[in-house]
């Protein structure tokens, strides 16, 4: 599902963020990433959904090599990655339902695949009712909602989650991680950044910690590990 053989990261600056990391998650694994500020975990995952490129090494996923994928194929990539980021990113001027419907357009589905398809991702995280509301009409935990709609839109087999609750109170973080376990029982594979110690210690899932760039520890039902 997702390979990483060896691969290294220094960026343009110098700054050599990941160094020499092999790791193996299979399909419909859920795992934590964790790890101290400027550890890598960023660099980490922007790998894996090729905002980064490594400077060397191989990144498989679902077998296709991401260092060696021509710019043209990225946007395809988008149908097998879905990605939920802490500040939402949602675009402020467009519905909910066209939020969620956008990142099917760009793959050009047909305009009644959008419509069932769209709602039928809202009903899963909970907000069909306000398909029509606009992002600065939500809370933060409704537009994190809609984030994780247009993220598996197009039923992708991993969902790359970086802080996803970063921005939120405890009792919504909790509202965000039942959800995105119910997208992980229903077979997605969900890798999820997090400084959030009391999710990774209560909702026990693989943890793998990064530090100066490696991994530094990969337990199947791990704890969080840091003092804060
Ligand atoms: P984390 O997510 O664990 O905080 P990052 O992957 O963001 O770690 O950062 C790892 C290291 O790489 C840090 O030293 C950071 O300053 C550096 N870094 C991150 N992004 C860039 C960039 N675009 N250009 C240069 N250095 C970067
Ligand atoms: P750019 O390269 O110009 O930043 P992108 O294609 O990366 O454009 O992103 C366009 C918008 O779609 C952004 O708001 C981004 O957050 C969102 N987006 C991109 N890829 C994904 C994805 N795999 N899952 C969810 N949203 C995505």
């Amino acid at each position: 599902m997702i390979e990483m053989k060896d691969v290294w990261k220094t960026y343009p600056n110098g700054v050599m963020a990941v160094n020499g990391l092999t790791v193996y998650i299979q399909k419909g694994e859920f795992v934590y990433v964790v790890g101290p500020s400027g550890a890598g975990k960023s660099t980490f995952i922007k790998m894996m959904y090729r905002e980064e490129r490594p400077t060397r090494g191989d990144i498989l996923i679902n077998s296709q090599n991401l260092r060696l994928m021509k710019e043209r194929h990225v946007p395809y990539l988008r149908r097998d990655i879905g990605v939920v980021f802490q500040d939402f990113k949602l675009l402020p001027s467009m519905t909910v339902f066209e939020n969620v419907a956008f990142a099917m357009e760009v793959i050009e589905a047909g305009r009644d695949d959008i419509r069932k398809r769209v709602m039928n991702v809202l009903d899963i995280v909970r907000l069909k009712n306000k398909a029509r509301f606009m992002p600065h009409e939500l809370s933060g935990g409704e537009q994190q909602r809609v984030a994780i709609a247009r993220a598996i839109v197009n039923s992708p087999a991993v969902l790359i989650a970086d802080e996803p609750t970063g921005n939120l109170d405890p009792d919504t973080s909790w509202e965000i991680m039942h959800i995105l376990e119910e997208i992980n029982e229903r077979g997605t594979t969900v890798v999820m950044a997090t400084h959030n110690r009391s999710i990774v210690n209560n909702m026990r899932k693989r943890v793998i910690a990064i530090e100066g760039g490696r991994i530094s520890r990969d337990e199947v039902r791990g704890a969080y590990g840091y003092e804060s």
